[in-house]
């Protein structure tokens, strides 16, 4: 697919093009901007493309996506280059499916294990790559361990070998490691490209044009405001709604709290848009049910029941006349 399936990015596209071209490659980077908007493939694509075995596409600073080297990337079967996610995390510490799955639902930070894991490989020679590529998603995540045990791996790593640290709030990582990468900004991106992002996945064109106001330039909530409107289609308007939404969540904690908490998300997002609207005496009501909202994200992540918490917020919205419904 090359560089040309990212959307909206030219301008980080083009420096990493640059890299390329010139062969001179920051030893480390960081990818910031916000969640789904494309760091995480074009991270890939930049491994692709600095490993690319067809001249044709090396000259366009640009890969072919069938070549081994290519293939394997994509795959994530290639020994060189490494993605470490929460999955890869999740994989390396359990080896049963199911334990591994459970494991992988309460993740919330990169380990030390999985950085071991990559500066182990790291000093290997190369298998067959021309230049070996270690990626960490959601790296602000990174625990104190973890991020100082890649310090002087960043710091100097051996020839070709280059680390790139995927985050959408690079505030909160360590200065130890942002003063030792380079970078490279992802911008929001624009709702005519987050609308093509959703007819390519076959959503509606009513539901695609309603949830990119949700998106604030991510494809990934674009998405998920997408199913979310996707699942209400069908429920009853009015009082009703509220009980057949906390009915309708899914039946795992997990998953149900994940829902819920992206429909808070949604009704802020409304909540917000209709105060910068507002002038008169409702500002001050729907600063109170903003201030609401964030109490009621916060006891999602306490032991408070989703569904609870999804009836409270949705009747206090409904109050102010706000809903997902419409
Ligand atoms: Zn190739």
């Amino acid at each position: 697919m090359s560089f040309k399936k990212i959307l909206g990015q030219d301008k980080a596209v083009s420096i990493l093009k640059g890299f390329a071209a010139s062969g001179r490659v920051p030893q480390a980077m960081i990818f910031s901007g916000p969640q789904g908007c494309g760091k995480a493939a074009a991270a890939l694509e930049f491994a692709k493309t600095l490993n690319c075995l067809d001249g044709a596409c090396q000259k366009q600073q640009d890969n072919c996506s069938v070549c081994v080297n290519c293939k394997h990337i994509e795959n994530g079967t290639h020994p060189d280059i490494i993605f470490a996610d929460f999955a890869y995390q999740a994989a390396l510490e359990k080896s049963d499916p199911e334990e591994r799955q459970a494991l992988l639902e309460k993740t919330q930070s990169i380990k030390i294990i999985t950085t071991r894991a990559l500066t182990s490989a790291s000093q290997q020679k190369a298998a067959f790559a021309k230049w070996k590529v270690y990626i960490i998603d959601r790296a602000e995540t990174m625990e104190r361990g973890a991020a100082n045990s890649i310090l002087k791996f960043i710091e100097e790593p051996p020839q070709n070998t280059v680390w790139i640290l995927i985050s959408c709030n690079k505030e909160k990582m360590y200065s130890t490691i942002r003063s030792r990468c380079q970078d490279i900004a992802f911008a929001p991106l624009p709702d005519d490209i987050l609308l093509k992002i959703l007819r390519d996945n076959f959503v509606e064109e009513s539901i695609a044009k309603r949830a990119v106001r949700y998106a604030q330039g991510s494809s990934t909530k674009a998405l998920k405001a997408a199913e979310i409107l996707s699942d209400i289609a069908a429920l009853p308007d009015g009082p009703a709604f509220t009980t057949a939404f906390a009915l309708n969540l899914p039946k795992t904690l997990a998953l149900s709290r994940v829902q819920v908490s992206f429909a808070l998300e949604m009704l802020s997002c409304r909540t917000y848009e209709e105060w910068t609207k507002e002038s008169s005496s409702r500002k001050e009501d729907l600063q109170n049910l903003l201030t609401k909202l964030v109490f009621y994200k916060k006891a999602i992540t306490r032991n408070v029941s989703p569904a609870m918490v999804a009836e409270a917020a949705l009747i206090s919205a409904a109050q102010e006349g706000i809903s997902l419904k419409n």
